[in-house]
């Protein structure tokens, strides 16, 4: 696992949280630098630009870019509910895979082989860092589209991200098996 820190301004990190879970998105540049969306920096600035944050990103070669330190509260999911537990903000990790809109884009897969194998290692070793199932590892699609379910008062906008080229079953069946539960 290739992880560099690369922060975000302090003023996007919120308070410490009890890491119980991950939510998994994508991100890129494609409407503010698509000559080049996968750039780091246009990338960051679109965070800074709407006050969001996220725990990390991972870039098109797997490595771990770190946003902020991992038990800092990031906005990334916002109206969100797992499982029936809402505002997933204030206890998962927040992924951002770089892949524009989740799918193939000129000539280039959605998600790399390098980016999913480094997200498997990123949640087996937060699974056991933080002993919390990897069914409490979801995409801001499914965490959305239940919370609008359960507060048909209160919907948001539904999310794409991370999509169907995100292999969940692959994802899930290799941190169950390389997890070692305690
Ligand atoms: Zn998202």
């Amino acid at each position: 696992m290739n992880t560099v820190q690369n922060y975000l301004p302090e003023h996007l990190w919120g308070e410490e949280i009890t890491i119980e879970g991950g939510v998994i998105h994508y991100i890129s540049a494609i409407n503010t630098n698509p000559a080049d969306p996968f750039d780091i920096d246009a990338i960051k600035q679109i965070f800074i630009d709407y006050g969001y944050g996220a725990t990390e990103l991972i870039d098109r070669d797997g490595t771990i870019i770190q946003l902020m330190p991992e038990n800092r509260k990031a906005a990334h999911a916002g109206r969100s509910r797992m499982l029936g537990r809402d505002w997933c903000n204030g206890w998962t990790t927040g992924t951002e895979i770089l892949s524009v809109h989740g799918k193939p884009y000129k000539g280039l897969p959605a998600y790399t082989d390098d980016q999913i194998e480094a997200c498997i290692e990123l949640y087996v070793d937060r699974c056991m860092r933080h002993n919390f199932s990897p069914r409490w590892i979801r995409g801001h699609d499914q965490v959305r589209k239940e919370w609008n379910q359960a507060h048909p008062k209160d919907k948001r906008a539904r999310k794409r991200d991370p999509g169907k080229h995100f292999p969940w079953e692959y994802f899930k069946q290799q941190v169950n098996m390389r997890a070692e539960w305690i």
